[in-house]
C-alpha cells in the first residue's frame, strides 16, 4: 500500500452476501461497532482492567494511584517480558493467592508453546476471559456464512484434542489453552447451531489418548463422509497428522465400518460407550475407503473422499506457511481459509476476508480482546532499556506498510507484555487496523507448535559434541532446516566436523546418539510434540564434507553478502542453498529413541 493512502481509502466493507439469519446479523453488527469505534473501544477497554486491576500488588507497585487513562498508564507502567513476570508468576503457581497481577482469582494456567527455560510459559487467566474468547468464536461463521452459503445444510470434519494437562503446587490446573476450552462448559454445553455441527463427538475431541481420540475422529469422518462440508484443525500440521494417521490406518478402519464393530484399542469407556451408537455395518462404503486408499496416488485424495467439502479450515499463515503445497496436494487446491489470530495470553481478532488466498490474509484485533499496543520494529535497534522507553503505538495509530511488535494488556493482568509476534499493517477495516502475521521474534525451527529459537540450538549442538570429545572430533560449522516434506516433519541439522585423527572417527552408533543428545536438549513443547503427540519426527544430523561452509559463504558473497559481515545462517530454506548442502552429505544419522517427556514441569 503506498505511503500516505488515506485509512478510508483502504476500508473493504465486509458486507457482501445476505446475512443469513438474526444471529449474524447481530454478529455482523457487533464487529461493525467494534472496528468503528476502535480507539473509544480501546479507551474503555483500558479504563476497566486498570480499575479492576488498581487494588493488585502490580499496579501499585508502579504507584498508578488508581488512574485509568493512557498517559499516566503509558508514563509509569514498563513494557516487560515473561521472564520479567516469573517471580509473580511462580507465586501464583505456588498458592499465593493476594491479589498480584489480578483482582479476579485466577482460574488456571495456560501453558503457551512459547518456553522460558526450556519449559511451557504459564499464563495466568481468569474464568470471566471464556465469555471473551467465546464472544470472539461466535463472529466466525457469521462472517464465513457471507462468503460461503449452506453450511448449515452439513458438517465440520474438524480434529481437535486435549492435551495432558498438570496441576502447580497449589493445585491450580496448567493446560494448554485449547484444553482448556473444549473441557470448559462453554464448549461442553455450548447451545445447538445448525452452523458448528461437527461430526466429532466431544468424547472423542476430549479423550487424552491421542490415538484413541484420532482414531475415532476419523471414523465418524469417513461414516459421515457425504454430509462433510468443511474440513479442519488447528494448525496446518494436524491436519496433514490426520491424513497421514489415515494412510497408516485405513485397513483397521475400514474393518469397523465394513463390520460395525469398533477396534479393540478404543478402551475409554465413555468414548465406546457414544461410538456404539454411531458405528453401523457400511460394506459398501468400506469398499469405497479401501479403493481410494490402497492406491498409490493420494492426490487429491480429501476431495475424493469427503467430495462436498467446500474448504479447509486451518492456519496456514507463520510458521505453518510450510504446509501450503502439501495441503494443496491432497485437497486438489481446496481454498485454505486462515479464520482467527490468537495466543494463550489472549485472543487478538479474526480475518474478515476468510476465503482470501493465504498469502494475503490479514487479521483484524478486535479492540474488545484487550488493549494493544505496538512496538515499532528495527530488527537494527538497540534491546529495550528502562531508562530510554520506547514509544509504543496505539492500535488506531498504526501505520499501512509499518511492522510492529505485539505488545498487550489483559483483563487477567498481564500489563505492556511482550508477546513476540511482528505483524504487517496492510489496511484498514473501518477504523481498525488490519495485521498481516509476518514471524515470531527468535524462532529458528517450528514443525508444530515447538519453537525453538538460536541458543537452544546452539545449547544442543553444545550438549551432543560433548559425546564427540573421545573421538578428538568438534563441529566446526552447523545449519538447520525444518523438514516438512515428510509427515510428521522433524528437524535436520547439517554438520561439518573436524576430525582430528581419522583413524579414531566418531562411529556410527555415537552420531546416531549425538541426535538424541540434542533431542534431550531441547525445549518441552518439541519433546512433547516427538512423545505424546507424534507430531515431529526423529531429529536428522546430515555430515557434510569438510570446506562445505566455506562453499556456502562463498554462494552467499557471489549474491552479494558482504565478506566482513557474512554469518553463517543457523536455520536455511532457500533451495540452491539445501541442495548445495545435500549434495555435500558424507553420512545421515537419526535419533534412535524417543527423548524423555512427561507431563510433568521441572521447574
Ligand atoms: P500459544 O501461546 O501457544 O497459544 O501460541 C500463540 C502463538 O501462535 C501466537 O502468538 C502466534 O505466534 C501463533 N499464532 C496464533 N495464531 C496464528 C495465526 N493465525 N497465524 C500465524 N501464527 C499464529
Amino acid at each position: 500500500m503506498a505511503d500516505g493512502e488515506s485509512q478510508s481509502q483502504v476500508a473493504s466493507p465486509i458486507r457482501l452476501g445476505p446475512v443469513v439469519c438474526e444471529k449474524d446479523a447481530k454478529a455482523l453488527q457487533f464487529i461493525d461497532e467494534m472496528t468503528t469505534n476502535t480507539d473509544a473501544v480501546q479507551e474503555r477497554v483500558l479504563g476497566e482492567i486498570l480499575s479492576q486491576n488498581a487494588e493488585t500488588e502490580y499496579l501499585r507497585r508502579y504507584q498508578l494511584d488508581g488512574a485509568t487513562d493512557r498517559d499516566t498508564f503509558k508514563s509509569k507502567i514498563p513494557v516487560v517480558s515473561y521472564e520479567d513476570l516469573q517471580p509473580y508468576i511462580q507465586r501464583i503457581a505456588n498458592g499465593d493467592r493476594s491479589p498480584i497481577l489480578s483482582s479476579r482469582p485466577i482460574s488456571e494456567f495456560l501453558t503457551s508453546s512459547g518456553t522460558s527455560a526450556g519449559e511451557r510459559k504459564l499464563m495466568p487467566t481468569i474464568y470471566e476471559e471464556w465469555d471473551r474468547r467465546s464472544k470472539l468464536y461466535s463472529l466466525l461463521m457469521p462472517v464465513m456464512n457471507l462468503y460461503v452459503p449452506g453450511l448449515d445444510k452439513g458438517k465440520g470434519l474438524y480434529f481437535l484434542f486435549v492435551k495432558a494437562e498438570t496441576k502447580t503446587p497449589s493445585g491450580l490446573l496448567a493446560r494448554p489453552v485449547l484444553t482448556g476450552y473444549y473441557k470448559s462448559d462453554h464448549f461442553k454445553t455450548r447451545p445447538y447451531d445448525p452452523y458448528t455441527v461437527y461430526t466429532s463427538p466431544d468424547e472423542a475431541i476430549l479423550c487424552a489418548d491421542s490415538f484413541q481420540s484420532l482414531y475415532t475422529q476419523m471414523l465418524c469422518g469417513l461414516l459421515m463422509r457425504e454430509e462433510v462440508l468443511r474440513l479442519g484443525a488447528v494448525f496446518a500440521s494436524g491436519l496433514l497428522r490426520a491424513i497421514r494417521f489415515l494412510q497408516l490406518n485405513w485397513k483397521e478402519l475400514a474393518h469397523d465400518i465394513s463390520t460395525g464393530t469398533l477396534n479393540p484399542k478404543i478402551t475409554d469407556p465413555s468414548l465406546k460407550e457414544c461410538m456404539s451408537k454411531i458405528v453401523k455395518p457400511n460394506p459398501e462404503l468400506a469398499e469405497f475407503i479401501t479403493k481410494e486408499c490402497s492406491g498409490e496416488n493420494w492426490e487429491g485424495i480429501i476431495t475424493r473422499i469427503w467430495p462436498n467439502t467446500k474448504y479447509l479450515d486451518v492456519i496456514v499463515t507463520g510458521a505453518m506457511a510450510q504446509y501450503r503445497p502439501t495441503l494443496d496436494y491432497y485437497s486438489a487446491g481446496l481454498p485454505q481459509s486462515c479464520t482467527m489470530y490468537a495466543s494463550s495470553e489472549c485472543y487478538f481478532g479474526l480475518n474478515l476476508k476468510p476465503m482470501c488466498k493465504p498469502s494475503e490474509v490479514s487479521y483484524t484485533i478486535m479492540p474488545n480482546m484487550g488493549y494493544f499496543e505496538f512496538l515499532p520494529h528495527d530488527p537494527n535497534a538497540p534491546a529495550l532499556s528502562r531508562d530510554s522507553p520506547p514509544r509504543l503505538v496505539d492500535l488506531a495509530d498504526v501505520e499501512v506498510g509499518k511492522e510492529y511488535e505485539l505488545i498487550i494488556t489483559t483483563y487477567a493482568g498481564l500489563c505492556r507484555y511482550r508477546v513476540g509476534d511482528i505483524l504487517l499493517v496492510t489496511g484498514f477495516h473501518n477504523s481498525a487496523p488490519q495485521f498481516r502475521f509476518i514471524r515470531r521474534k527468535n524462532v529458528l525451527l517450528s514443525i508444530d507448535s515447538d519453537k525453538t529459537d538460536e541458543s537452544e540450538l546452539q545449547k544442543a549442538i553444545d550438549n551432543a559434541s560433548e559425546l564427540l570429545k573421545e573421538f578428538n572430533t568438534s563441529v566446526v560449522e552447523y545449519t538447520s532446516y525444518a523438514d516438512t516434506k515428510s509427515i510428521p516433519g522433524h528437524y535436520v541439522i547439517y554438520w561439518e566436523l573436524l576430525v582430528k585423527d581419522p583413524a579414531n572417527s566418531p562411529t556410527e552408533e555415537v552420531l546416531n546418539q549425538c541426535c538424541l543428545v540434542m533431542e534431550e536438549s531441547m525445549n518441552s513443547v518439541y519433546r512433547q510434540g516427538r512423545v505424546a503427540d507424534n507430531s515431529i519426527g526423529p531429529l536428522e544430523i546430515r555430515v557434510v564434507k569438510n570446506g562445505t561452509f566455506e562453499e556456502l559463504m562463498d554462494y552467499a558473497i557471489s549474491r552479494g553478502a558482504s565478506i566482513n559481515q557474512y554469518k553463517v545462517p543457523r536455520c536455511v530454506s532457500f533451495n540452491p542453498i539445501m541442495e548445495l548442502l545435500d549434495s555435500r552429505i558424507v553420512s545421515v544419522h537419526f535419533s534412535p529413541a524417543l527423548p524423555h517427556w512427561t507431563p510433568r514441569r521441572s521447574c
